[in-house]
């Protein structure tokens, strides 16, 4: 899939052949983005690789700041929301008047403040467990960087320890406030006090490695160089190839309130607001999402941004002090209709979703839910869009959007199209493997026969490889054992005796081997060695309700669009090569591995599949 660009400044034609070719930028490549006066076709490069990772989506959460003091142990040159003790604008929050500031309908709390001189470790620890207890559907983003640093030394703990009980008080995700911008230059000159990146990425990478995913961001728009913004960005993508951690990027500008860096109402332009969104998408070439943060860049120019890389509108964000202090000009909180509205008007599909990004809501019409995986770039790399947007959702998602009539075609897991079946009507396209997949791999420390009563971790996106484990496990080896659920996302896979993991993520660690675990077992060529069947994953599906017309195209578009697909591997396995971690020649040879038509063998291999599964008591995960 590509488009035509009609480029005013030639120089972005290499960068552009780059991004065709799947090809990482380069620091001067990032340089010469910023300097480019042809913003167009900037946004258009920028927008074409958004459509490549979040399809038509763009996200957004129903959430509430809570800044619990803005008494603080430093004075960052920048921040004009920090005060000490005894001031007339000094504030304290309560664990009572934060529980207040809540209610059941939000999906995330955002908490950070000042670094308070005088509160106890268990201050923050009960307040994140009063919020559990009292908002048990809320999911808790908590605490930059900087202030679980000042947690460790103030308390006297190891970093890992602060993280450890944070995470059992109810932590779920870090927000990526602190980073300001990874230069050294600035940081002396702005907040010499504060940690630099060193510490920065001690404590993400930490984090991750504790299965607590962060986010990162950066604070653009004062005294720093266009070098230094990419040099910080290149650092992220450096520390995110180590772990897969960081959720977002978010590029804050600068807001210059009474700081003195700037004259008062010197805010960024507009075109350096949308430039930052667009440059970060670019390099941030393993970064899952961009985000145009209202609050500072203004609903306006985040509207546009929608268009220019960024698939992430933040939320609703109740209760914002920092941004305001510092003379934001957006409003404090913004209501859903309009955020859904600004999506809408951007030609995109608003997404409600959680502190994970996984969607809750939809709030579109004729959507075709895309799973994420390379399996099925066949079927959509060509794909004429026409009426419908393209959701990528992973597959247990899909099922759960489509029982709630928010999706009204894609390629359903085979489980969540059995369930389904009373409002869901096949289409003669599948993804069946011929013997082995390759991508849902059972990583262990112990052979099939020893894993009675052991713990296998089960990867959230599964609905139907937990199901063919669950066959395996009983029918064939005739043992059991206890599944638990891990969320999207980087995990501590420490816990538990073997994991289930499917898509990219296990094609790459089958490739290169999971850490802890020695042996790894392919759930379908167990299937095949076993049943002498292929394993049917997945298949396409459409609303019953749809109007006839429609089913009819959309068959057609599926169609050709597979026909291309399958004409074009070689351009396809060049281009998903490097994301996936494979060779272009391993991920041709990974493509050829399935049967996308739903035949007779295909069509037997569910009837045993169905019948099996009535045999065994799998466990609901
Ligand atoms: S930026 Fe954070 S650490 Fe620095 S003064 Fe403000 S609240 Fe304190």
């Amino acid at each position: 899939m590509s488009i035509e660009i009609n480029f005013r400044d030639k120089n972005l034609i290499p960068i552009w052949e780059k991004i065709q070719n799947c090809r990482r930028l380069s620091m001067a490549d990032g340089v010469q983005l910023f300097r480019t006066p042809d913003i167009i076709s900037l946004g258009k490069i920028a927008h074409f690789v958004q459509k490549q990772k979040s399809g038509d989506a763009v996200y957004f959460v129903l959430n509430q700041k809570i800044e619990p003091t803005n008494i603080c142990v430093l004075a960052c040159k920048f921040c004009d929301f920090a005060t000490k003790a005894g001031k007339p604008d000094a504030y304290e929050m309560t664990i009572h008047e934060i529980l207040h500031k809540l209610t059941p309908e939000i999906h995330e709390v955002h908490i950070t403040g000042g670094l308070h001189p005088d509160w106890q470790w268990e201050y923050y620890l009960e307040m994140l467990r009063q919020i559990k207890a009292n908002f048990p559907n809320l999911d808790i983003k908590a605490f930059t960087a900087v202030e679980i640093d000042f947690f460790s030394k103030k308390f006297k703990l190891p970093l890992h320890e602060v993280l450890r009980q944070l995470k059992e008080a109810g932590l779920r995700t870090m927000p990526g406030g602190g980073a300001e911008v990874f230069s050294e230059r600035v940081r002396k000159k702005l907040y010499s006090s504060k940690i630099g990146a060193k510490t920065w990425f001690e404590v993400h990478k930490l984090a991750h490695s504790m299965g607590i995913p962060t986010n990162s961001t950066i604070l653009y728009g004062h005294i720093e160089t266009i070098e230094e913004r990419v040099a910080h960005m290149v650092r992220l993508r450096e520390a995110q190839d180590e772990t897969g951690g960081f959720l977002t990027f978010i590029p804050l500008a600068f807001q210059p309130g009474d700081t003195g860096i700037k004259p008062r109402n010197q805010f960024t332009s507009a075109i350096d607001d949308l430039k930052m969104i667009a440059v970060s998408r670019l390099m941030l070439d393993n970064f899952p999402h961009i985000k145009a943060y209202w609050v500072m860049l203004t609903e306006e120019v985040a509207s546009v941004a929608l268009n220019f890389g960024a698939d992430d509108m933040d939320g609703t964000v109740g209760g914002e002090r920092i941004a305001h202090d510092a003379g934001a000009v957006s409003p404090s909180k913004l209501a859903k209709d309009q955020i859904v509205k600004i999506i809408r008007d951007a030609g995109k599909i608003p997404v409600e979703r959680d502190v994970y990004y996984d969607p809750l809501k939809l709030y579109a019409e004729n959507v075709i839910g895309k799973i994420p995986y390379l399996n099925s770039v066949p079927f959509y790399e060509n794909f004429e869009k026409k009426q419908f947007k393209i959701l990528p959702v992973n597959p247990r998602r899909m099922g759960i959007l489509a029982e709630d009539n928010q999706i009204d075609a894609g390629l359903f897991s085979l489980v969540d199209y059995m369930r389904l079946n009373d409002s869901l009507e096949l289409l003669p396209f599948c993804i069946a493997t011929r013997d082995q997949v390759k991508s849902v791999m059972l990583f262990s420390n112990h052979g099939w026969g020893d894993l009675e009563g052991k713990t296998i971790g089960i990867c959230d996106d599964t609905a139907t490889s937990v199901k063919l484990l669950s066959i395996l496990l009983e029918a064939k080896y005739g043992v059991r054992a206890t599944f638990k659920r891990m969320h999207t996302g980087v995990n501590d896979y420490s816990e538990y005796d073997a994991v289930l993991l499917i898509g990219d993520e296990a094609l790459k660690f089958n490739k290169f081997g999971l850490a802890g675990f020695e042996l790894v077992f392919d759930l379908a060529k167990e299937w095949y060695d076993w049943r002498k069947l292929p394993f049917v994953f997945a298949v396409w599906a459409v609303k019953k309700s749809l109007p006839e017309n429609q089913k009819k195209g959309l068959t057609e578009q599926i169609h050709r669009s597979l026909e291309s697909g399958e004409n074009s591997f070689d351009s396809v396995g060049q281009f998903h090569a490097q994301r996936v971690g494979l060779s272009p020649e391993e991920t041709v040879e990974y493509l050829r591995g399935f049967n996308y038509r739903l035949g007779e063998r295909e069509k037997a291999a569910i009837e045993e599949f169905r019948t099996l599964l009535t045999k065994v008591a799998t466990e609901k995960v």
